[in-house]
């Protein structure tokens, strides 16, 4: 049996000219500062709009130690979704900021950040793609543009693409704060992997700036003629 394909989702770079959105979650989770492998770090696309808490610290300039960060992913846990890595720069709370132009089926804040318009939203779920959790946006027209409603998915880094992609497949996580000191190369998928049971979108949990999809969701993006993204096939190692 042929393996399962899997699909980085990502934006087209025709894309970027029809439309703008500037803005930002409220709140982050600010880098660690690692006593072991002496990096200051955070991670980039872990998000929880449908979540905040007193417990953030507001300021997200100050590094933390790893002890208080696992202190906070204690305090955390429970807010957000089961299987939630919490890396240092996390966010959360929902997205505000401002916007103009022509906007596509899907749009996107840089390449990390998805919104659904809420009517491309409405057909996946009819096509029965999986998108349990979303969050709604706040943004202020910019000129005369009258913006759609979009919706945030909420996609948890529960894929993990191969270590084969990295550019040193060799170095290891930092066993005190998990950090890999390398870059990918390339988005792999293990042989054989799946997505966990009833999941169609989430991100890869070594490098959450990735959004990974099922073929169901290319199948949907495809027979719907969703706009605004591509969905790139992922190779098995
Ligand atoms: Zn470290």
């Amino acid at each position: 049996m042929p393996d399962v394909q899997l699909y980085e989702i990502t934006v087209s770079p025709n894309d970027w000219n029809r439309y703008q959105i500037e803005g930002e979650h409220p709140l982050s989770l600010p880098p660690v500062h690692c006593d072991a492998c002496k990096a200051i770090w955070k991670g980039r696309g872990e998000a929880y709009p449908g979540t905040t808490s007193d417990v953030i610290p507001p300021d997200a300039s100050q590094p933390l130690s790893v002890e208080k960060l696992q202190e906070l992913r204690f305090l955390l846990g429970a807010l957000v979704p089961p299987g939630a890595p919490l890396y240092p720069g996390a966010e959360f709370g929902e997205f505000r900021g401002r916007a103009r132009g022509r906007f596509f089926d899907f749009a996107w804040h840089e390449s990390w950040t998805m919104f659904l318009q809420l009517d491309a939203l409405r057909r996946l779920r009819d096509f029965g793609v999986s998108i349990p959790r979303v969050a709604p946006l706040h943004l202020t027209p910019k000129g005369s543009t009258k913006v759609p409603e979009l919706v945030e998915p909420v996609a948890i880094p529960l894929f993990e693409l191969a270590r084969e992609g990295l550019k040193d497949p060799d170095v290891l996580p930092c066993e005190k704060c998990g950090r890999v000191a390398s870059g990918f190369r390339a988005f792999l998928a293990p042989s054989g992997a799946v997505l966990p049971e009833g999941v169609d979108l989430c991100r890869a949990r070594n490098n959450p700036g990735v959004y990974i999809g099922s073929e169901l969701l290319a199948n949907a993006v495809e027979s719907l003629s969703l706009t605004g993204c591509v969905m790139k096939p992922l190779a098995s190692v």
